[in-house]
Order: C-alpha cells, then sequence, then structure tokens
C-alpha cells in the first residue's frame, strides 16, 4: 500500500466523539485531588533531565513529549485517561517512609531503594538498562552513593527484572557480595512466557503500548499503567540466588527484616507482596496498583486468575493490613494511613472477585461472553473508585478473560463452531450486502451517525475481501480513530490508533522476528530451545520423513536424541532415549549459546561450522533438509488488513 498518501494524520474528534468525552468528563472522581495529592507527595527531586539517551544516541525514554498533558483534556482524549496520564507523567525520586524511595515516571514501571545498613536494597530494577541507570544516578544524587546490596524482583514481568543489569554487577552476585531474591519459580516464568509465543507477542506489543504512534493529543498519551515502554533500550536478566516459596518466611536482607507473601498465578504466574514489620510498610508487587489490571493482557497472554488473585489480596490484607501505614506497589503512586490502605486492598479484593463471579453467574444463565461484557459493570462504588477504573486492563476484555479461563473461546453455538476465517467470510459478506461500495455507502452513514463499532466490524469485512479499497481503508481508520478517543484505556486507545495509522500508511517493515537477549537464553533450558525448534517447524512440510539427531550440549554436559516424525519434534536425554527411540543419522556438538544461535534462527549451520563454534559427524544432508524445513518469522506482519 506504499501508494498511499503519506501524509494522512490523525484526524480531529468528531461530534459524537466530543459528547461522548464531555459526558466523561463529568465522572465524580474526576474533580478528586487525593490522587494527584498522593502522586506528588514526598517528592525529592524532578528528574534531572526528562530524557534517557541510549549509548548509541537515540532517546529510549522522553517525558518532555507528554508536556502537552498540562493543557486541559481535549476532545480527542477520555478525560479520565487524560487524568490518569497526568498522574503517571508525576516523575521523579519519592519518599514514600522514612528509608524508602521510589523513582517513578522514568519507566513503565517504579523502582524502589531501601536504607540497608550496609547498602541500599533494591526493589524491581525497570524494563531497561538505560532507565534503571538514569533512576540509580537520581537517587544516589539525592541520597548519597551507598552499594546495593540486595535486590528483589516482586514478579516474573519484564519491566520488573530487564534493567537489573543497570543497578547491580552479576559479578558481585557471584561472589555473592549482593543478594537476588525472587518469587518460587521466577526463572522458569520469565523466560519460558516470552519465548514460544515471543514473535507474535512482540507484535501485539506494539498495538497495546502504542510505541510506532506520535504522541500527541491524538495520539499515545499513556498506558494507563505508567507512560509507555522504553524504546530500543538494552535488557537482561541476572538470575536470582534465593527463592521464596512460602508464606510466611522471614528474612533479614541487609538489616532490614522482610516477611513474604507467595501469590502465583495473580498478576504473573511468579509473583509475591512482602512486608516490612519494623517499619510498617507493605510492598503489593503489581497486585494492587491504580488501575483495574489486566487478567487477560491485550498483547496476548495465558489468562489470569481472578479468583487466586481476589483471595490473595484478602490474604494480605490479613496478614499485613492492620500493621502497615504505608503501601506502595511497582506502578502507580503509595497510599498512606492504614484505613486507607485496607480500603485499598479491599476494593481491589472486590473489583477482581465481582468481575470472576459475576461473569460466571451470567454464564451459568446462558450468556456468552460477548454478552456477558456487554452486560456486566462494577457496582457504583466501585466504579466511582479510580483505581478500579479500566485503564489498563477493561471490565469488557476481563469479563472475557473469565468465560475463556472457564470456558474457552467457543459459546456453543454451533453456528460459531466452524466459521469462515476472515478473508473468506469477508468476501461472502460484502457479496451479499451488495458489494463494497454498497457497504461503504452505507457504512459512512452509521459513521456519521457515530455508530463506529458498527462501521469497524461492517467496514473490517470489505477490508478483508478487498484490501486496496481505498476507501473502505480510510473510512475503517477514522472509526478506529473515533473509537481510539473515546476509550478510558490506554491499551485499547492505542489498539484503536495503532490499527487507524497502519490502515492509512500500511503496515510497518519492523525487520526479522522478536529478539531474545542473552540472559534469556542462558536462563532456558536446552529442553526449551527443543520446544522452540518444534514451533518453527513447519510440519506439514516435514511430515513426510523422520529425523533422530543427537545432540551434545558441552557447556551444560547434556546429551539430547532429538526425533521428529510426523512433522512433530519430541527430545528425550540421551539417558532415557530407549528402545524405541531411533537411531540418530547425525549429530551435533555445540555448547547451548551456539545451539540457541541456531534454533532462533540468528546463524546458519554453515556459519556455525566455519566458525568453528559447531561440530557435525554423520549425515550432514539430514540437517540441511531439517533447515528447509524450519520456518523464519517477521515481526511486522499485518493486523489489521489480510
Ligand atoms: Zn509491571
Amino acid at each position: 500500500m506504499s501508494d498511499l498518501a503519506p501524509d494522512l494524520g490523525p484526524k480531529p474528534a468528531t461530534a459524537a466523539t466530543a459528547a461522548i468525552n464531555a459526558a466523561a468528563a463529568e465522572l465524580s472522581f474526576l474533580a478528586d485531588a487525593a490522587d494527584h495529592q498522593r502522586a506528588v507527595r514526598g517528592r525529592v527531586a524532578q528528574p534531572s533531565s526528562p530524557t534517557v539517551v541510549h549509548p548509541g544516541g537515540w532517546e529510549v525514554w522522553n517525558l518532555a513529549s507528554y508536556d502537552f498533558l498540562s493543557e486541559p483534556a481535549p476532545a480527542e482524549v477520555n478525560p479520565s485517561l487524560w487524568r490518569q496520564a497526568g498522574l503517571n507523567r508525576e516523575a521523579g525520586l519519592f519518599e514514600v517512609a522514612p528509608g524508602f524511595h521510589q523513582v517513578r515516571g522514568l519507566d513503565l514501571a517504579n523502582l524502589t531503594v531501601i536504607q540497608g545498613e550496609a547498602g541500599r536494597i533494591v526493589i524491581d530494577p525497570l524494563t531497561s538498562v538505560q532507565t534503571a541507570q538514569a533512576a540509580m544516578a537520581l537517587v544516589n544524587e539525592h541520597l548519597g552513593e551507598r552499594p546495593v546490596t540486595a535486590l528483589i524482583y516482586t514478579h516474573s514481568h519484564v519491566d520488573h527484572f530487564g534493567g537489573v543489569r543497570g543497578v547491580i554487577d552479576e559479578a558481585d552476585v557471584v561472589s555473592g557480595k549482593v543478594r537476588v531474591i525472587a518469587p518460587s519459580g521466577f526463572l522458569q516464568a520469565a523466560v519460558s512466557e516470552n519465548v514460544v509465543a515471543g514473535n507474535v507477542m512482540s507484535r501485539r506489543a506494539t498495538y497495546m503500548y502504542g510505541p510506532l504512534l506520535p504522541k500527541s493529543p491524538r495520539g499515545h498519551v499513556d498506558a494507563g499503567l505508567g507512560k509507555g515502554i522504553p524504546l530500543l533500550a538494552d535488557q537482561g536478566l541476572i538470575a536470582p540466588t534465593e527463592e521464596i516459596s512460602e508464606t510466611g518466611t522471614e528474612l533479614l536482607v541487609d538489616g532490614v527484616r522482610i516477611v513474604f507473601q507467595v501469590t502465583p498465578d495473580t498478576e504473573a504466574p511468579s509473583e509475591m507482596n512482602f512486608h516490612f514489620p519494623d517499619h510498617r510498610v507493605l510492598c503489593m508487587a503489581e497486585n494492587c496498583t491504580c488501575t483495574l489490571h489486566n487478567l487477560y493482557t491485550p498483547r496476548g497472554a495465558q489468562v489470569r486468575d481472578a479468583m487466586a488473585w481476589s483471595k490473595y489480596l484478602q490474604e494480605a490484607i490479613d496478614l499485613f493490613g492492620e500493621a502497615s501505614d504505608v503501601l506502595f506497589a511497582s506502578h502507580h503512586w503509595p497510599r498512606w494511613g492504614t484505613d486507607e490502605l485496607v480500603g485499598h486492598l479491599a476494593r481491589q479484593r472486590d473489583t477482581y472477585r465481582f468481575l470472576h463471579d459475576q461473569t460466571l453467574r451470567l454464564a451459568n444463565h446462558g450468556l456468552t461472553s460477548l454478552e456477558i461484557a456487554e452486560e456486566l459493570r462494577l457496582p457504583p462504588e466501585l466504579e466511582a473508585e479510580s483505581s478500579s477504573r479500566g485503564y489498563y486492563g477493561t471490565v469488557n476484555h476481563n469479563a472475557k478473560a473469565v468465560y475463556q479461563r472457564y470456558l474457552g473461546w467457543f459459546d456453543a453455538n454451533p453456528a460459531h463452531l466452524h466459521p469462515h476465517p476472515p478473508t473468506e467470510a469477508a468476501a461472502r459478506y460484502v457479496d451479499f450486502m451488495g458489494g463494497a461500495d454498497a457497504v461503504v455507502a452505507k457504512a459512512r452513514v452509521s459513521f456519521d451517525e457515530g455508530d463506529y463499532r458498527w462501521v469497524a466490524e461492517v467496514v473490517n469485512h470489505v477490508v478483508f475481501a478487498d484490501p486496496d479499497h481505498l476507501e473502505a481503508r480510510l473510512l475503517q481508520a477514522d472509526a478506529l480513530e473515533q473509537l481510539g478517543y473515546q476509550a478510558e484505556s490506554g491499551p485499547w486507545r492505542d489498539f484503536y490508533l495503532t490499527g487507524a495509522q497502519e490502515l492509512r500508511h500500511g503496515h510497518p517493515d519492523l525487520g526479522r522476528g522478536s529478539t531474545v537477549g542473552r540472559d534469556t537464553i542462558a536462563a532456558m533450558t536446552t529442553e526449551q530451545l527443543f520446544d522452540l525448534l518444534g514451533v518453527r517447524l513447519n510440519g506439514l512440510a516435514a511430515a513426510d520423513r523422520t529425523w533422530a539427531i543427537d545432540v551434545t550440549v558441552t557447556d551444560r554436559g547434556e546429551r539430547w536424541r532429538v526425533g521428529i516424525e510426523r512433522g512433530a519434534v519430541h527430545a528425550v536425554s540421551a539417558e532415557a532415549a530407549t528402545a524405541t527411540s531411533a537411531a540418530a543419522t547425525v549429530a551435533i556438538t555445540a555448547d547451548h549459546p551456539t545451539l540457541a544461535a541456531l534454533l532462533f534462527g540468528a546463524k546458519t549451520l554453515d556459519e556455525l561450522e566455519e566458525a568453528g563454534a559447531l561440530a557435525v559427524t554423520g549425515e550432514r544432508a539430514d540437517l540441511e533438509a531439517l533447515a528447509a524445513v524450519v520456518d523464519t518469522f517477521v515481526l511486522g506482519f499485518p493486523i489489521v488488513t489480510p
């Protein structure tokens, strides 16, 4: 679609959108100044610079690009999201309690530092090395230089570990100078979430977080959870030295007593809250933030357990509530006062439980996912509570998540059991509706009536039937754009506006598939590498032959037998290979990073052999035949067009 005019910029809000956003401006909590007071309370210093610059010269973070948020909400932004966006822009170094400080607004997440006896304990080293370095520089500038003696990961998401190499040196971890503490299952969860589905999740994240959008009142304004994600920054991972597996575990960390609550399968598969009993301070990780969180994250991930999440919040109240004067989390601003923080925990508990229970109540009445999501509303007290608003998750998509967790994608209506895929359905719909031009003409009337959801649904058929129908693409873009302008959720806005942008300008060339860093590869088991091979294998193309490959992983002392039959991979350790395993025809000897480079497709067999990193014995032609049926992914695949 390179013949599309390149200067197709965003459009203003229509009268219908302006009216909807004007009505939203009447929400009672928008006038409440308490969140703003919390967001600025205890500020020790502003960031020394609004930008964080990569050594390569580009900006990975730029707070100044959000200066437009100091203006009143324009018609192109939901006023509730605009308020959240302004609160998330309150950046700098903040005192949370004596000896407890947070750096906020220099990354999607918060970095927290605690005064220890010999140095500092750091909680969550942000998404990237560069933003973490900027945060630590701000800490050291205003609180004095002190060594980091311990680092705690609250959970297994990259915005809470990716910047670790900007905070500590691995040599100090190896030598025992720095303790690294994480919830049980941290490493496995951190690695597995982003590998076998990594490329598609990365592409969908470009819709969810809006990195391809301009930052402007007609573009990206906020992610709901924080401003956004650092761009093209370096990430790493240092494995924990201690894992917490039991609630009630108490550690003395650099002279500071910490009591842990493990909360698996809540906001992350591996997560924990913890309490500082001598300071009456509670860290709620990402389990209790100032938004309705995601039970399903639209970038794509396994659905989370709303029931478990709610019950762990009750447990946190029971364990720590009365013994706390302040609650902080790894996003957003803290809550001060025992009553206030217990109330906050209780409202979050009830929000997730309500969504869970009411979705299932309606499902048991026979309502389907779409029907439940359309009908479900939080009770008035929660709807009037800013921290239960859908800035990140939404009631709508979280209800679908609960349905999916228990009942899956199918609504039991056999008309939906075997529908045509989008392109095939689109051609038939458009034909039945009188052709593309007729559909667009009718849809334009719906657009003028402000019925953008319907336009998006129906014109999508025209776009998928005929992606070169320029008028349809542009009308579809206009409809998605107005939906984005109306959205209270940052990710919904970014999804809509990114879709509109790609309809106008074509989908982007983002190069090869998502890459995985050296640290993540090092944390992968060899079996996970073979799992990835299975996902890259073009099964039908491989189905007419078999492979049996011996793999020796020199640096890990492992030997594997990898079999491929009927287009599917199976891998067992050589010791476990039995008489039922086919005898290997070819063998590979390499270390783990080399094997990873081969299986991720970063290097070819020839290149690795020439470099002397890999040795092949036996039938080399078998490996060449395998390479011919292994796919390579590209990141920028189309989403809003076929
Ligand atoms: Zn996070």
